[in-house]
């Protein structure tokens, strides 16, 4: 199947009326880094950094961090790489950090919680990237935030490593861009302050929809009894999107659902415009994009939600079909 998507590795992604997509991909693992060129990905847009953490009996050093970001980095070869911050706790749990019991461990003590109450590893990993980054671009995204203060918080964090590594006259990043995901329903409605203080913004797909419809994305049972394409759902992401552009906010999507062609284009009706997504989705997506007319597919969503229909799947499809010939 990838064979049949090669061609497509050097064009663009541009839909039938003439919208330039970028697709990135995602990663975590050095393994991963030669896909970047055999894709056709335009860059790493969610670099997982706990997988890492995760390969490991015992915690890393900043020094090791330091090679494996700059190894990642130098790969890259002048492509975005955009880093998510350590995102553990409770399932993901490091063998080698003191484990904590918790009834619901997908609403626990995870991700960011633990970088802003416990902040030694993660200003490790900060300073780690920053050194990293010398000279070069450096794009740090946070996981799992919830509500604006942890952003401050955590951005924070960031700015006072940077002055540190100043003041003991280390060179620095050519340019710092910091992030978040938007991977929690509040977020999305979060003061018009975190927008504008957010350098750019990724939609984490699989947790907003795990919270959006309270369906374990772990629980065989329900993780596939909502639809993406539901119109609760879409019509949450093109509130994302308008509140991005009021404030001129760059954003993407790097659930799951950015691999699913279908799922890829309705985004991209949306207003979505970067979708990260694993290496061998990129040419599926890419494929089908090319194929679309993005107002048409739009209009055929907007009718569907008019209608009163519960999922735009079925109107979507039937213009997917046209498309196709
Ligand atoms: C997500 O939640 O959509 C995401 C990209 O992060 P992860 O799958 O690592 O939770
Ligand atoms: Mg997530």
């Amino acid at each position: 199947a990838q064979k049949r998507y090669a061609g497509l590795r050097d064009q663009p992604a541009v839909t039938r009326d003439g919208v330039r997509l970028r697709l990135d991909m995602n990663a975590g693992l050095m393994a991963d880094l030669p896909s970047l060129k055999s894709s056709g990905a335009e860059g790493v847009g969610l670099f997982r950094t706990e997988l890492q953490f995760l390969v490991r009996a015992k915690m890393p050093r900043r020094s090791e961090l330091v090679q494996i970001y700059r190894r990642v980095l130098d790969a890259a070869d002048g492509r975005r790489v955009v880093f998510r911050t350590l995102d553990i706790g409770s399932d993901k749990v490091l063998p080698y950090m003191r484990q904590v019991e918790e009834p619901n461990p997908a609403l626990g003590w995870r991700a960011i919680r633990v970088g802003l109450d416990k902040p030694g590893v993660m200003r490790m990993q900060v300073q780690a990237l920053i050194r990293a980054a010398w000279g070069r671009p450096l794009s740090v995204m946070f996981p799992f935030v919830a509500q604006m203060d942890e952003f401050v918080a955590a951005r924070d964090i960031v700015l006072r490593e940077i002055e540190r590594e100043r003041a003991l006259g280390h060179p620095l990043p050519e340019k710092l861009e910091i992030g978040a995901m938007l991977e929690t329903p509040s977020l999305a409605f979060a003061p018009r302050h975190f927008f504008e203080m957010a350098d750019f913004i990724s939609i984490g797909g699989n947790d907003l929809k795990q919270f959006f419809f309270a369906a374990d994305r772990e629980n065989e049972l329900v993780r596939r009894r909502y639809d993406t394409l539901n119109i609760s759902f879409l019509s949450l992401v093109e509130m994302i999107v308008k509140r991005c552009e009021e404030t001129g906010t760059p954003l993407s999507f790097c659930g799951e659902d950015a691999g699913r062609p279908v799922e890829a284009a309705c985004f991209a009706a949306m207003g979505i415009r970067t979708l990260s997504m694993r290496p061998a989705s990129i040419g599926p997506v890419k494929h089908l994009l090319r194929q679309v007319d993005l107002r048409e597919l739009r209009a055929a969503i907007d009718a569907a939600r008019a209608n009163g229909e519960q999922s735009v799947r079925r109107a979507v499809m039937e213009v997917l079909a046209r498309a196709r010939g």
